[in-house]
């Protein structure tokens, strides 16, 4: 049922989805599809690259949903009522976000981690009703699947939802959830952000204009490559991916401490993401060396900066080079799936190497 207007005034503004009124960038296509929603349904999983604002979404879809201002619209609210008051302190009794990956499927898997969400907090979290709200909104942030048994939580809750209560969850690699769990989930895509959105979210973020855009321009639509790649200028890891591209196309073996493959305070999600962003640098040098050598040296690059080290590689011939990227960009699939981070960093190493 949906909520009625008090005294026929809207206090809420339904978001205008070309103006980012909602506070995110970019979702054209899910703000689309929750404005026309009535009502909320039980399960929504939110896919897509990293980076592009799924949680984010999921947060504010989940305070669209608790404030208590008259609204005609499912989305939109209105930053002032107790409830959103609650859940911009992070204190709403009816909103929980997991701090970490949840682990649901692998059994023995190293899930020891202290912020780690439980089988049991699971199911504890699914069964409760709202406590101020009619809703209680659980976000599963970079779900992996790990224990049967908090697969089993969720797929009980989809069998017997309790009222008022929806599961947000995220992932960037939906093949690795299960079928069974998928089936049931709303799937909303999530496309890369424009550069010019990206750009914004920086440049919010205090970064200055003409190195925000510059980080956009290569950022291929995620806020978080954006970040890490101005994080990264500062601590090394895009020069040392560079070097490790480098020295696995000499045929001799790459450097791979800087991956942190064996930090164990490290999760599953955490080195998949380390390792996406080796592979993107990998891809943008494979592109420029194919480029170079097709080319010659007057050749504009995708990583000008680079242009000696790639200059300094043996020569291999075109279609070689064509075989590479396909390869590279085979290990991406294999990076989105439940294949171990070490794997992949063999198999694209694999690929680099001289045949
Ligand atoms: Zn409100």
């Amino acid at each position: 049922m949906r909520r009625r207007l008090a005294g026929g005034r809207c206090a809420v503004r339904a978001p205008n989805v070309s103006d980012g009124v909602f506070g995110v960038v970019g979702a054209r296509a899910p703000l689309a599809f929750f404005s026309r929603l009535e009502r909320i349904g039980h399960a929504y999983l939110f896919s897509g690259p990293a980076g592009v604002g799924k949680k984010t979404f999921a947060r504010r879809l989940a305070q669209s949903l608790l404030c208590e201002a008259p609204k005609t619209a499912l989305l939109g609210y209105c930053e002032r009522c107790p409830s959103c008051r609650l859940f911009a302190a992070r204190t709403h009794p009816d909103f929980v976000e997991s701090e970490a990956t949840i682990k649901i499927g692998k059994e023995g898997g190293s899930a020891q981690h202290d912020a780690e969400f439980s089988a049991r907090d699971l199911v504890r979290e699914l069964s409760l009703h709202g406590y101020r709200s009619r809703y209680r909104i659980v976000l599963l942030g970079d779900v992996a699947f790990a224990t049967h048994e908090a697969a089993n939580a969720l797929l009980k809750f989809f069998e017997e939802p309790p009222g008022g209560v929806v599961v947000f969850l995220t992932s960037d690699a939906p093949g690795s959830l299960l079928p069974t769990i998928r089936s049931r989930l709303v799937e909303v895509a999530f496309s890369p952000l424009s550069a010019a959105d990206v750009a914004s979210v920086l440049v919010a973020d205090g970064i200055a204009g003409d190195k925000a855009r510059l980080a956009a321009e290569v950022a291929l639509g995620s806020i978080t490559r954006a970040r890490s790649i101005l994080d990264d200028d500062a601590s090394g890891f895009r020069e040392a991916a560079f070097a490790w591209f480098a020295h696995a196309a000499s045929g001799e073996r790459p450097d791979g401490g800087f991956l942190r493959l064996d930090d164990r305070s490290l999760n599953g999600a955490q080195k998949r993401a380390v390792v996406l962003d080796l592979i993107e640098i990998v891809r943008t040098a494979a592109r420029d060396w194919a480029a170079l050598t097709l080319g010659g040296e007057r050749t504009t690059l995708l990583a000008a900066d680079q242009r000696e080290r790639f200059a300094r590689l043996p020569a291999r011939n075109p279609s070689a080079l064509v075989a590479l990227l396909a390869g590279a960009a085979e290990s991406e699939r294999l990076a989105r799936t439940n294949v171990s981070a070490g794997l992949v960093v063999d198999h694209l190493r694999m690929q680099l190497a001289p045949r």
